[in-house]
């Protein structure tokens, strides 16, 4: 355990008020890549018909992620957030021993789960584009490529995602937790690749963050061995299941969000001159120290994240969620001031 450094999430309303006597309501959340459109109206209105003395029934939301991704449930692993589970897979496929092939800057759960599972990461620093290595090292047990990766935003194209597969017979983990936000999706692949396990969320484009549900699209005896392995309901709540069957039966919501969003991060894009991104944030190389510069915000009750933590990353980023308009000008102002 003495390898293991606990996840670094972002900063929260509360420890930013309590350190600066800043308002909660005057704080600017872009730290946590949350959507702040937040989930259809009808989730408010499912979680107030919940019966929290039942055990939860997750068959209604099965049905609305089936309905949504045109996977068969049969091919659909739900969990408590994706990292739920990820958490469930690696308890599958990783033994004392075996590796894993980790492309870095990325999230740093896959690591954690390695590390968790007596295995062994093989982290593999992405190129001068952040392309991943264009090969998986033979004897990986599993892999985890990320796409839109977080945190530089870049998605990986389906060449680069059919080379790796077709070469290796690792576990290939694809996360895809912004994909909403991004051009186009891999999961087809799925129906393709028998080694390949796309990870999916409903915390970013649907806005239910707080509710923590996610699942994967995944062949059918991997999704088998999932069931059998997964804790009892799945981890999941009464909230949570009504929560996310409310909000995928209102695609339009979710489009409407996710079209206000991307359109804000293309504005604040080229208005900073960053790297493109495809996700819902913006990846910014910093010219004095990043935790300095992040500090420079916090101070103002504007939320965003030191890229330290991620390893890899180096010393010199940070990663901005894109916020509503009226946030975006918060933050924009703030970088004038701070770079003045
Ligand atoms: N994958 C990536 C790349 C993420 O950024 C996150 C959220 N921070 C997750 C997975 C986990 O998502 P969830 O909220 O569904 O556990």
């Amino acid at each position: 355990m003495g390898r293991l450094k606990p996840y670094v999430a972002g900063k929260g309303f509360g420890e930013i008020s309590r350190r600066y006597g800043i308002p909660p309501s005057q704080i600017v959340k872009l730290g946590s890549n949350e959507n702040p459109y937040g989930p259809s109206p009808r989730v408010a209105e499912a979680l107030a018909s919940i019966s929290p003395e039942r055990y939860p029934e997750p068959e209604a939301l099965l049905a609305g992620l089936s309905a949504y991704t045109g996977f068969p449930e049969e091919m659909i692993a739900i969990g408590a957030g994706m990292d739920g589970v990820m958490d469930t897979l690696t308890r599958i496929f990783l033994d004392r021993g075996d590796r894993t092939f980790i492309p870095t800057p990325t999230f740093s759960y896959y690591e954690i789960l390695t590390i968790l599972a007596g295995a062994e990461p093989l982290l593999s620093p992405r190129g001068v584009d952040f392309e991943p290595p264009a090969a998986i090292p033979s004897g990986t047990k599993m892999a985890f490529l990320c796409s839109p990766n977080n945190p530089t935003g870049d998605a990986m194209s389906e060449k680069e995602v059919r080379t790796l597969l077709e070469d290796t017979d690792a576990i290939v983990f694809l996360d895809e937790a912004y994909v909403e936000f991004a051009d186009s999706s891999l999961a087809g692949l799925v129906r393709e690749y028998d080694n390949l396990i796309v990870g999916r969320t409903l915390s970013k484009a649907f806005g239910l963050a707080g509710m923590r549900l996610g699942y994967a699209l995944a062949p059918q005896w991997i999704a088998d061995q999932y069931r059998r392995a997964a804790p009892p309901f799945f981890a999941i709540s009464a909230a949570s299941a009504a929560a996310g069957a409310a909000a995928l039966s209102d695609l339009p919501f979710m489009r409407r969000s996710v079209e206000k969003i991307v359109s804000e991060r293309e504005r604040l894009q080229s208005l900073i001159g960053s790297r493109p991104s495809q996700a819902n944030f913006l990846y910014l190389e910093t010219e004095q120290d990043s935790a300095a510069f992040a500090e420079r915000f916090l101070e103002r009750g504007i939320i965003i994240r030191d890229c330290r933590s991620f390893r890899g990353s180096g010393e010199h980023h940070v990663r901005v969620t894109v916020g509503t308009p009226d946030e975006n000008e918060r933050f924009l102002s703030a970088l004038r001031e701070i770079c003045a």
